[in-house]
């Protein structure tokens, strides 16, 4: 067994264990954690340094998760609408998400897959996968497949080594991708083992869901840089959370920090429209201002998309050119990728 896997069964699940620590009341943690997956690896518990700093705000239960906000919703991007195989969510012809695995080694508390992730619910089984593979062959238009979860590198390697060999072999599919946050939560996963497997199917993008600058902590930082050596192209998402990054200095030292460390900031991610994830969201006139901000003070490599991810399944649009709602609930108009209007609950500011 390799370390990350020890590590990934020594995760901190209990109850008690993480009110103790973290000088929570155990009943609330275990009402919350009725409701939603709890669960933390070693490597984050290290890095909070207190319940209400930015790393313990998205992984430490709050009990505003059993509040249920109007407008929030289980499967807010309909991905269960845009599923032609299990496992598979197809909405552009050219490119499609696959669900490898729904558990992460800890889970974040904003997720918009939070009712379903660690619920068996996104579990995709070895089969299914193959089903999916089948039909990505049949896809004559699609060009990319993004691995995605859950936590896609909670696969073992061999496992993971097939899947994308497999994938590989999809003459019409020229690109590949995986979307984690395995560096940010278990950074041990990033074996020489992994490095040289992923640089073996090159050519692969890793994109890297990071929120705040203190999760770039020296392993994982460490593991980044024997990617980026072997040539595997990292970049980053993050989502705009309230109390943890929405302000404009702690958006700057992130971007930075990540250019500097050869990973491209892709998309800034308004926060969906989850249920029991309402108290991160944001105004959208707040993401517009901070990246405004960010324009003037960093190079366009660092900066971001500003995107907003339609409910109902829309597709993602950038968000920093449409006129933010006034009203309490103001309804923003957005056109979607397919030139339908689409009505989006924004925050008063
Ligand atoms: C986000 C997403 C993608 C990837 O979109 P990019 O803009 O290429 O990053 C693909 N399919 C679905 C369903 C998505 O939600
Ligand atoms: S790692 Fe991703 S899928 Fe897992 S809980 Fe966090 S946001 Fe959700």
């Amino acid at each position: 067994m390799d370390p990350w896997q020890k590590q990934l069964m020594d995760g901190v699940v209990d109850c008690s264990r993480i009110a103790e620590r973290f000088g929570l009341d155990v009943r609330e943690l275990q009402l919350i954690a009725d409701r939603y997956p709890l669960r933390l690896t070693q490597h984050l518990c290290e890095l909070i340094e207190h319940r209400d700093d930015p790393i313990g705000r998205q992984f430490l239960p709050n009990l505003a998760e059993l509040r249920d906000d109007p407008d929030t919703m289980i499967d807010p991007l309909a991905e269960a609408d845009h599923s032609p195989v299990p496992g598979v969510v197809h909405r552009h012809p050219d490119r499609a998400l696959l669900l490898v695995n729904g558990s992460c080694p800890a889970y974040c508390r904003f997720c918009f897959r939070k009712g379903r992730v660690g619920t068996g619910d996104l579990k995709t089984s070895f089969s299914e996968l193959e089903q999916a593979c089948d039909y990505f062959a049949g896809c004559r238009e699609l060009q990319e497949v993004i691995l995605t979860g859950g936590e896609p590198l909670l696969l073992t390697d061999l496992l993971l080594e097939n899947l994308l060999a497999r994938l590989r072999r999809i003459d019409h599919v020229g690109l590949l991708r995986i979307h984690t946050r395995m560096p940010v939560m278990l950074p041990d996963r990033m074996t020489d083992h992994l490095v040289e497997l992923l640089r073996r199917v090159q050519p692969l993008y890793l994109v890297i869901h990071v929120n705040h600058p203190r999760e770039l902590a020296p392993q994982m930082l460490e593991g980044c840089r024997r990617l980026a050596e072997s040539g595997v192209p990292l970049a980053s998402q993050t989502v705009l959370l309230k109390g943890v990054n929405d302000d404009v200095a702690t958006l700057e030292n992130l971007f930075r920090s990540l250019l500097r460390n050869r990973i491209r900031p892709y998309y800034l991610h308004q926060a969906d429209l989850a249920r029991g994830a309402g108290h991160f969201r944001t105004p959208l006139a707040v993401g517009q201002r901070l990246l405004g901000e960010l324009q003037g003070r960093l190079p366009g490599l660092a900066l971001p998309q500003l995107v907003v991810d339609l409910p109902g399944g829309k597709g993602k649009v950038p968000a920093h050119t449409v006129s933010p709602g006034r009203s309490a609930s103001g309804r923003v108009r957005f056109v979607a990728p397919d030139g339908c209007p689409v009505d989006y609950p924004d925050l008063a500011t």
